[in-house]
């Protein structure tokens, strides 16, 4: 993708409503754009990390079994009178029809799931059964801030897993909890493991997911070296003391939620009358546990633990492109040509060789400009053609998180690409 075709290029200007380095870096590098408080577009550099966000999910959830479905965003008011929840929950949307019915926007999908299970689960050979979607949730939010982590509309990844005993029920937890693990650090977050209310002393349990950063709204005491962490408000551990997981030390921080899991046991299955038959022969309700990872904040919390003073550092397998190719102006004609054709014959061999390259080719951006967007826009490799970089008859090298670069010879650019 060239830059001079982008829907949307780069501000010079920070936005002033921007309160968290998400908002600010994602709003004025052009990833995403503020239809109204807490509700976003997201714009063409954007939607690829998103997508490449939802990519990794999908690709780890499959792995475990996990089958993918859509359900519906608009959900019968019916279901949510069944389960309890239609006047208990003060951020659900309420949508009334000409018709005089209502209807509720997802907030969450227990109440479109466990009726959907329900009629295809009949006998203990049809479980454990797991299902996820990628859908955009709604949530009536009074105050929606810092950027896209607390949205009125926002992406999530919900899977539900139903289970004829307990301990499947368990054994699948544990596995989807390394995998949320496994998810994270694609996204280039180390995750914190937080015990929810209950903890291990009840039969239901939960538990959250954690990427620390200062712009977090939680407490919590986590492990520096692993994922052990408990809410400050509870903790039996202190900070300073050694992690009971792994001895390693333990510290006071702030962290953005960023998944949760929870044991649900029969709490919804039993309301819907869902009902397998055992290898006995008898009539029993499946358990239920679910699974959420909220996908559009997980990028605002990537933004938040990946960035410095000048812009965004993708880790790699969420940048929206792998490569940022920079061609300098000079104002030697000569010269000028040959800059151009050594970016563009750049450019159409990363694209032979399938590399992700976004190139920054305009030709009124002074060099001092075209630097500054790169790094706020934080492509993981940076490559800068200019009069310079050719009389040594080569590109300049930089990595958006590292100091220093180098110069590649141009016969070497696609082998040094391809290295690792
Ligand atoms: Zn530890």
């Amino acid at each position: 993708m060239k830059i001079s075709g982008l829907l949307s290029k780069p501000s010079k200007t920070a936005p002033h409503e921007a309160d968290t380095a998400n908002a600010k870096l994602l709003l004025q590098a052009g990833f995403v754009r503020q239809e109204m408080a807490g509700v976003y577009s997201w714009l063409p550099l954007g939607l690829r990390v998103l997508n490449n966000v939802q990519r990794i999910i999908r690709e780890e959830l499959d792995a475990v079994g996990a089958q993918e479905i859509l359900m519906p965003a608009l959900e019968p008011k019916e279901n949510w009178e069944i389960s309890g929840r239609w006047n208990a929950m003060d951020v659900l949307f309420k949508v009334p029809s000409q018709t005089g019915r209502e209807y509720a926007l997802g907030p969450t999908h227990e109440e479109v799931v466990t009726p959907l299970i329900g009629s295809f689960v009949h006998s203990y050979k049809d479980l454990p059964v797991a299902v996820y979607q990628i859908q955009t949730k709604f949530r009536d939010e009074l105050r929606a801030k810092s950027g896209v982590l607390r949205g009125r509309e926002f992406g999530m990844k919900d899977l539900y897993s139903f289970h004829a005993t307990q301990e499947d029920l368990e054994r699948y937890y544990e596995i989807v909890k390394q995998t949320y693990l496994r998810i994270f650090k694609r996204c280039g977050i180390d995750a914190k493991i937080v015990e929810a209310s209950g903890g291990s002393f009840t039969k239901k349990f939960s538990h959250e997911f954690h990427a620390i950063t200062p712009a977090g709204e939680d407490d919590i005491i986590a492990c520096a070296d692993c994922p052990f962490a408990q809410n400050a408000e509870i903790a039996t551990v202190k900070s300073g003391a050694k992690c009971p997981s792994c001895g390693g030390k333990l510290q006071n921080v702030k962290g953005v939620e960023i998944g949760n899991i929870f044991d649900l046991g029969t709490k919804f299955t039993e309301v819907f009358k869902v009902a397998f038959t055992d290898e006995q022969g008898v009539r029993q309700t499946p358990l239920m546990a679910c699974f959420g990872i909220g996908t559009t904040r997980l990028v605002g919390a990537i933004v938040e633990t990946h960035h410095d003073e000048r812009g965004i550092i993708w880790p790699e397998e969420v940048a929206p492109f792998y490569i940022h190719l920079v061609s300098l102006q000079s104002k030697d004609q000569a010269m000028q040509e040959r800059i151009a054709e050594v970016t563009s014959g750049l450019y159409r061999d990363m694209q032979a060789n399938r590399l992700q390259v976004f190139w920054d080719d305009r030709t009124d951006s002074s060099a001092g400009e075209k630097l500054a967007d790169a790094d706020l826009i934080g492509m993981p490799v940076r490559m800068l053609v200019s009069a310079k970089t050719l009389e040594q008859d080569g590109v300049e090298m930089k990595m958006r998180g590292e100091q220093d670069s180098h110069i590649v010879r141009l016969e070497d650019v696609m082998e040094e690409l391809s290295k690792d």
